[in-house]
């Protein structure tokens, strides 16, 4: 039953994906789609963060609420594409075959949204009771089948609110870096919510997603999306440490300018409320890029206050930012700060720049914004 997945097969058939020309579209497998997606996203989302992508998807799921709120087939349609879209990059991403899996989970024990009277409580469908769904629009078919009778009371918005509860779980289950499969099965949900929603609202999410994401990206056109192209970063969160000196602080200022970067620096240099949080928040949400000088730690209650204030700065780039454009300096690497991010983002392999003084500060600053220059223009040409 299991076979190798999407990711195993991206180097051999990533040639072999049938090309969608309007009509064709409905022939593809779900497999087909991951691939597409790994093939046009793959690139773009290597340098993002788990974290980052599963707080896309639950944008993604809540821009759905207004539209089907007002009933607007017009914007629901290329939101559900875009939910679709971020659930096969995760799956990629996390190299999950989303078919096999989804194909186990359902059939035999798959959530019940709303609860049968006993009286009504029917034999759920076994996996022998059908075929196995191939194309988006069998898998649609194949889901609201084992769900006809539950479907037949739910409506859109109560689905969209399941599957909410869905997209936040996965979040949550994915923080507290629970297994894998826990990780598997909860997006097989969400795919399950989607193709759900999908049919309830008559739709065949096989067209919408065709419509909204053929063989290219929709923002930049290219068939392999990068970020650095298909979104130019104009703006540098900046956060300096408490020990930071006025020449270190003006040799990262003056380079980012330099380089055509407006600047925005938290001028809060230590935590003194939750509030300093919140605009450390809002002035990552408004950047593209992060430059992070870290506190040499001290001892007292004010050094103690910038580092927490940069350790959540930190956290929140990683979150909010592509972890190719967060760069964190710090002059004495072995104390704990950098330790921490170490270990917080294991997986993701970060780690801070060890820099002696402005000079050797201002030299690396720069080397890292010709890397980010040549690597937009490589992507350009
Ligand atoms: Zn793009």
């Amino acid at each position: 039953m299991l076979k190798s997945s999407p990711r195993d097969e991206q180097t051999a058939n990533t040639s072999s994906i049938p090309s969608t020309a309007s009509g064709e579209a409905s022939e593809l497998s779900l497999d087909d789609w991951l691939r597409k997606f790994g093939r046009m996203y793959g690139k773009r989302h290597e340098k993002h963060t788990t974290e980052y992508m599963i707080s896309r998807l639950v944008e993604e799921v809540a821009e759905l609420v207004n539209p089907m709120e007002a009933q607007d087939r017009s914007q629901i349609s290329p939101n559900l594409a875009d939910v679709f879209s971020w659930i096969c990059s995760i799956a990629y991403k996390l190299n999950i075959d989303l078919p096999t899996v989804t194909w186990e989970k359902y059939g035999t024990n798959a959530p019940r949204p709303i609860s049968s009277t006993p009286s009504e409580v029917k034999q759920p469908g076994t996996l022998e009771s059908y075929s196995h769904p191939r194309t988006l629009t069998d898998w649609q078919s194949f889901i609201s089948q084992v769900y006809r009778a539950e479907n037949a009371r739910l409506s859109p918005m109560n689905a969209l609110v399941a599957m909410m509860k869905d997209v936040g779980d996965l979040a949550m289950i994915h923080r507290k870096r629970e297994s894998q499969k826990e990780v598997t099965l909860k997006l097989a949900a969400i795919l399950a919510w989607t193709l759900t929603i999908a049919q309830l609202l008559q739709l065949d999410l096989s067209t919408i997603v065709n419509e909204k994401y053929d063989n290219q990206c929709p923002e930049c056109g290219k068939e392999i999306c990068d970020t650095d192209v298909c979104h130019p970063f104009k703006t540098m969160f900046v956060s300096f440490g408490r020990n930071t000196s006025d020449e270190e602080k003006y040799v990262i200022l003056d380079s980012a300018t330099k380089r055509g970067f407006k600047t925005l620096v938290n001028p809060a240099p230590d935590l003194e409320s939750t509030s300093e949080l919140s605009t450390s928040i809002d002035l990552i949400n408004n950047s593209d890029v992060a430059c992070i000088v870290l506190s040499t730690k001290g001892t007292g209650s004010d050094d103690l206050k910038a580092t927490y204030r940069q350790i959540f700065e930190s956290l929140a780039s990683y979150a909010m930012l592509s972890k190719g454009d967060i760069w964190v300096f710090t002059k004495d690497p072995s104390k704990d700060l950098e330790s921490f991010l170490k270990t917080a983002f294991k997986a993701e392999g970060i780690e801070a720049i060890s820099y002696v003084d402005a000079n050797h500060l201002n030299a690396l600053f720069d080397r890292c914004l010709s890397d980010l220059d040549r690597k937009r223009d490589m992507s350009k040409g």
